[in-house]
């Protein structure tokens, strides 16, 4: 594998003979999907994951994706997660890198406005959430997740 390797943090950070989640696997599907796991680890949060570049691009929200219009919420930038991820529940052993539970909290599609370097306008077309989202870059890994009016 080649330092430009997309998954390649997601694999160093895991032993694929000890933990459920699944193998790394490019995968473009031309689907544009999303999905929030309710991830109870060392810290309860929620995962928030689009479909992008073959690839759930991902983002820790340590307090839920926002449902009402105005409310931001901190969202940090974590790795690029294998495109079958998106079906991933189970449970991550003691031990091993995000030990917990995973849960699907909410999935569905979203339709790409925009995308920069600094911002992502998107629309959630979900069970729990649908509308107008944008993530906002801030600082490092800091990400805003805001649902917009
Ligand atoms: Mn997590």
């Amino acid at each position: 594998m080649g330092v430009d390797e997309p998954l390649k943090e997601y694999s160093q950070k895991r032993s694929f003979d000890e933990t459920p989640e699944p193998r790394p696997a490019a995968e473009e599907t031309g689907l544009s999907r999303f999905v929030v796991q309710e991830h109870n680890a060392s810290h309860l949060h929620w995962d928030f994951r689009l479909e992008l570049d073959g690839v759930l691009k991902s983002w820790a929200v340590p307090k839920g994706v926002p449902q009402a219009p105005g409310v931001r919420r901190l969202a940090v930038q974590t790795e690029d997660h294998p495109v079958s991820y998106i079906d991933f529940e189970g449970t991550i052993a003691p031990g091993q890198y995000g030990a917990g539970t995973v849960k699907i909290w909410d999935k569905g599609t979203f339709s790409l406005e925009k995308r920069t370097e600094k911002e992502y306008l998107f629309a959630l077309h979900g069970e729990r959430l649908s509308g107008n989202y944008a993530l906002i870059h801030t600082n490092g890994k800091q990400w805003l997740l805001l649902k917009r009016k």
